[in-house]
């Protein structure tokens, strides 16, 4: 068993908890005072980017699951390098290794 497995699906457990706590908070409906749009739309930015930083990480996450369940984890999806085990241990959803990180937005 991959050594990163463990991490990542604790991590995935903390993401999917961490959404859950998010779930409905924006849910503002349409009955909003309209003197408190203007806060409520900022908020409403906030919590959404929150949000989609989450996903985005568990996305990440849920591919490098695969990955290991495929047996290419940690090669690097630009280079097809084998990605350092520093970066790994850093950042175990990584797609990318060290130099390409470096390089590619
Ligand atoms: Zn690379």
């Amino acid at each position: 068993m991959n050594k990163f497995q463990h991490q990542l699906e604790k991590e995935k457990k903390e993401i999917l908890e961490e959404l859950k706590k998010h779930e409905g908070i924006t849910d503002f409906g349409s009955d909003v005072d309209p003197d408190e749009e203007t806060s409520e739309s900022e908020e409403y930015e906030n919590e959404m980017s929150v949000k989609q930083a989450l996903k985005e990480r568990l996305s990440d996450i849920e591919t490098a699951l695969k990955k290991i369940n495929n047996g290419n984890y940690g090669i690097c999806e630009n280079c097809k390098g084998e990605i350092s085990e520093n970066v790994l241990e850093i950042n175990p959803e990584s797609r990318l290794c060290k130099k390409c990180k470096a390089t590619v937005k």
